[in-house]
């Protein structure tokens, strides 16, 4: 067994069928721009720097590096940043075009990594994630299920989401105790709904979600009155888990024109 940090969330790859899966999805070609976050011992860096000649990757066990480097260096061109994925700006490679994001996630920090990737989406072409299942299923989830919450409408919101594969614990050492999937993502070069300020969108599907079994009337009080919740054409007393993307567009613009200030607190 390889040396795994629990503090940051390895799990390596060590089946090769998936590992080829992985690449044949990505489909990576000479001159595209991809980064890797968190190659580790480089069990897709490796197939994906043969591919593309290139590639940037951001690492953040800096006991990790040297290896890699070694390994990397008569495959091809590999740009190691040894800093954290949470605080990267991702913005900053994408100098001549969009880039290509992949990694096999720390699931420990999957979703305020995703939240961070999205909210640069505008920089990126697409991106292929191993994550947790759950966090997939709650990714992809429409409304009226179970699953459904603040982070399928604020990705949806961003992006495509196309599940791909499930792949099972075996697939990695050390085995986590959960299943995994892999996931593409495709932000929208036009938002699919219409929204005048992020922030808004942002502030009122959080505070919509924080008690689920409450009408939308009662969870969001003190940002809309439900004379307003009527103008977005939602009904009050449903449920935050039915109400789609397209009424949550219509439920922030609404906070956006009446109550400005709250988007922001
Ligand atoms: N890509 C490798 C593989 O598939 O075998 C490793 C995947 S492992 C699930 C997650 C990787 O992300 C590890 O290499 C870990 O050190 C790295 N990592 C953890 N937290 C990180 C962070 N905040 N920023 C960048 N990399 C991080």
């Amino acid at each position: 067994m390889m040396r795994a940090r629990k503090r940051f969330g390895q799990n390596f790859l060590r089946d090769p069928a998936i590992i080829q899966r992985i690449v044949q999805s990505v489909n990576p070609k000479p001159g595209q721009h991809l980064v890797e976050i968190g190659p580790g011992h480089g069990a897709i860096t490796l197939p994906l720097l043969k591919a593309c000649g290139r590639l940037e990757v951001v690492e953040l066990d800096r006991d990790l590096v040297q290896p890699l480097a070694a390994r990397a260096q008569a495959i091809g061109e590999l740009v190691i940043h040894q800093q954290d994925a949470l605080r990267f700006d991702f913005s900053s490679l994408a100098h001549a075009g969009r880039i290509r994001a992949v990694g096999n996630l720390p699931y420990n920090i999957s979703t305020p990594l995703l939240f961070h990737l999205v909210e640069q989406a505008g920089y990126i072409e697409d991106m292929h994630f191993m994550l947790q299942k759950e966090v997939v299923d709650r990714m992809a989830a429409k409304p009226g299920s179970g699953d459904y919450g603040r982070l399928s409408v604020m990705i949806q919101y961003y992006c495509d989401v196309a599940p791909l594969f499930r792949v099972p614990p075996e697939s990695f050492d050390p085995v986590p105790k959960v299943d995994s999937m892999f996931v593409r993502l495709t932000p929208w070069r036009e938002p699919p709904v219409n929204v005048q300020d992020v922030a808004s969108l942002t502030t009122l599907v959080r505070q919509a979600f924080s008690q689920r079994r409450k009408t939308l009337r009662n969870t969001l009080k003190g940002l809309l009155t439900t004379q307003q919740i009527e103008d977005a054409n939602t009904d009050p007393a449903a449920r935050p888990e039915t109400i789609s993307l397209e009424q949550y567009a219509a439920l922030a613009n609404q906070l956006h024109t009446n109550n400005p200030q709250a988007a922001r607190g």
